[in-house]
C-alpha cells in the first residue's frame, strides 16, 4: 500500500518551522498488517502539542519517525480474524494496552508496560515496523503515526466508534479529551461543586475546561500566560482569567477562590506552571498534572507544605481512562450537548500545510488544528 507520511528525519530543526519545514511529506510504502494489526484510511487527524516536543526535543523519540498521535479513521482490512470489519470507524489511542501486564491487569491501560517499550522503540505493540521510505524501515509515532493518508495500527491502538459525528471533531477525543477530561474527572475525580484552576490553555487545558464544566465545577479559574487564550476561556466556561506573567498570579487566584481551589490541573509542561497550581491549591486540595515536561526538568516545592497543608500531587496519563470505556463516554457527552470540543478546534487544513500549522501551534496563535483528508 503507498501512502503519504509526515516523515521528521531529525528532531530540533529551528523555527520557524513554515520555513525550515522540519516535516517531510513524502510517499511510503505499507506492508500488509499482521496479525492483531489494522489498516486505517485515516479521516482527521489532530495536531497536539507533543508532536511539537517531538520536533523540537523536548521529549526525545528515535527517528526517521512517521509524526502524528491523534486521529479517527475507517478501517480498510485486518491481518488475520479481528472484531473489526472494513467500513467500521475507529478512533486512535496513542497507548495501546496488552491487556496482559500487571498495569492492565489492574484497570490501568494507559500504564501498559509493552504499550511504553514499544511507543519508545517506535514500533507496533506487535513489535514490527510497517512502514518503508526508500527501502528504509521509518518509526511509527506512538503506534499510530496518523499524519498519514493510511496508517497500520495494532488492533489495541483502536477504539470503535459510531460515524454519526464530524470525524474532525472525533480526532479530539483521542489524545486532548482523554488527557483534559481524564485528569480532571478520573485522575482528580472532581466533585459537583468544587472550585477548579486550569493552567495552561491548550487544546488539552482547554478540553480539562470543558471536563470541569461538564463534571459540575462551582467556580472555574482559567490560567495562561498568553491573554490571547481569554476570550475563549471565559466563552468555554471559565469564569475568570489570570494572566499568568502577573507577579501576583497566584494571589489574584486565591483572592477569587476565597484561598485556593480545591482541584487544580496543570497543562503548560513548564514548572513555573506547576509551581504556580500547587500554590493555588488549597489546604487539602489537589494539584494534578498532565503536561510532558522536558524529560530533565525537576520541580523544586516545600516539601513540609504537602504534610502540614495536606495538599496532594498526582500524576494524570491518557487521563487516567480506559479509552474504549472513555472515548465512548465521552463523545455521549458531546452529544448531549456538556462537551462542546468542536468549539477548540481553530484551524482546519490539509496536509500539505502541516508545517505551517506546527508554527501557528509554536507561536500560540491555534487551539486545535485538524488535518483532514478527502
Ligand atoms: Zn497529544
Ligand atoms: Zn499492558
Amino acid at each position: 500500500m503507498d501512502t503519504r507520511i509526515a516523515l521528521l528525519p531529525a528532531m530540533g530543526i529551528p523555527r520557524p518551522y513554515h520555513e525550515t519545514n522540519p516535516l517531510q511529506i513524502v510517499r511510503a510504502s505499507l506492508d500488509d498488517p499482521g496479525p492483531e494489526e489494522v489498516l486505517v484510511r485515516i479521516l482527521a487527524a489532530g495536531v497536539c502539542h507533543s508532536d511539537l516536543s517531538v520536533i523540537n526535543g523536548d521529549r526525545p523519540r528515535p527517528t526517521p519517525l512517521a509524526l502524528g498521535h491523534e486521529a479517527v479513521g475507517e478501517v480498510v482490512s485486518v491481518g488475520g480474524s479481528s472484531d473489526l470489519k472494513p467500513g467500521q470507524r475507529v478512533a486512535m489511542v496513542f497507548v495501546p494496552s496488552c491487556g496482559h501486564c500487571p498495569c492492565c491487569a489492574e484497570g490501568r491501560p494507559a500504564l501498559c508496560e509493552p504499550g511504553l517499550k514499544h511507543n519508545t522503540e517506535g514500533t507496533l505493540l506487535s513489535g514490527a515496523i510497517r512502514i518503508r521510505h526508500e527501502g528504509q524501515p521509518i518509526l511509527h509515532h506512538l503506534g499510530i503515526s496518523c499524519f498519514s493518508d493510511y496508517a497500520i495500527c495494532h488492533r489495541r491502538s483502536l477504539v470503535p466508534i459510531d460515524s454519526d459525528l464530524d470525524p474532525a471533531v472525533q480526532a479530539v477525543f483521542g489524545c486532548a479529551v482523554l488527557t483534559g477530561c481524564g485528569a480532571v474527572l478520573n485522575t482528580a475525580s472532581l466533585r459537583t461543586g468544587e472550585r477548579v484552576a486550569i493552567v495552561g490553555l491548550g487544546g488539552v487545558g482547554l478540553a480539562g475546561l470543558l471536563g470541569a464544566v461538564a463534571g459540575g465545577a462551582k467556580q472555574i479559574i482559567a490560567i495562561d500566560a498568553n491573554p490571547a487564550k481569554k476570550e475563549l476561556a471565559l466563552s468555554l466556561g471559565a469564569d475568570h482569567f489570570v494572566d499568568a506573567r502577573d507577579p501576583d498570579a497566584a494571589a489574584q487566584v486565591k483572592a477569587l477562590s476565597q484561598g485556593g481551589c480545591d482541584l487544580v490541573a496543570e497543562f503548560a509542561g513548564v514548572m513555573p506552571a506547576l509551581e504556580l497550581a500547587i500554590e493555588v491549591t488549597r489546604r487539602g486540595g489537589r494539584s494534578v498534572t498532565a503536561a510532558l515536561p522536558n524529560p530533565d526538568d525537576r520541580l523544586s516545592l516545600p516539601a513540609a507544605r504537602l504534610v502540614a497543608e495536606e495538599k496532594a500531587l498526582l500524576g494524570s496519563y491518557v487521563g487516567s481512562c480506559v479509552p474504549s470505556r472513555d472515548i465512548p463516554n465521552f463523545i455521549a457527552l458531546h452529544h448531549r450537548g456538556r462537551l462542546p470540543v468542536d468549539r477548540m478546534i481553530s484551524h482546519r487544513l490539509e496536509l500539505s500545510e502541516i508545517n505551517i500549522a506546527m508554527e501557528r501551534l509554536a507561536s500560540g496563535e491555534a487551539v486545535r488544528q485538524i488535518v483532514c483528508f478527502a
